[in-house]
């Protein structure tokens, strides 16, 4: 989809921090983390609502989503890693990962933009975090 911005990020026609993919799926940070360390795990098919993904493409997102909370989980010393899915912001399916401390910090009104510093730093660590 043209005017898709995750669309855009998955051609490399915008730029993103991105920690991790494979050729069906990319995890990106969200530049608007709810915490830090705040991630995206889209389908690299454009696809909007996440009801409409096929069985396999549905459990992939989700173990994937297992996979990353990990290291995640290490790297920000989180108590848990929260997971949401709206799909109203962007019409391309993503499941967000947010490191959470304590209750109700899962709330998309808590997201402030992130620097490029923190978002470069985050990046870096979580990726290494992945590969070890
Ligand atoms: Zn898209």
């Amino acid at each position: 989809m043209d005017n898709c911005i995750f669309c855009k990020i998955r051609d490399g026609k915008s730029p993103a921090f991105i920690v991790w993919e494979n050729e069906k799926f990319l995890a990106f940070l969200d530049i608007f983390p709810i915490n830090p360390g705040h991630i995206d795990i889209i389908p690299k098919e454009h696809i909007d609502y996440i009801f409409d993904m096929n069985d396999e493409l549905y459990s992939e997102i989700f173990s994937i989503a297992r996979q990353l909370a990990g290291p995640l989980k290490k790297v920000t010393e989180a108590k848990k890693i929260g997971i949401t899915v709206e799909g109203f912001g962007v019409p391309h399916v993503h499941v967000h990962l947010v490191p959470l401390y304590k209750g109700f910090e899962l709330d998309p009104n808590r997201a402030k933009k992130a620097s490029e510093e923190e978002l470069a730093e985050m990046c870096e660590k979580i990726r290494r975090e992945i590969s070890d």
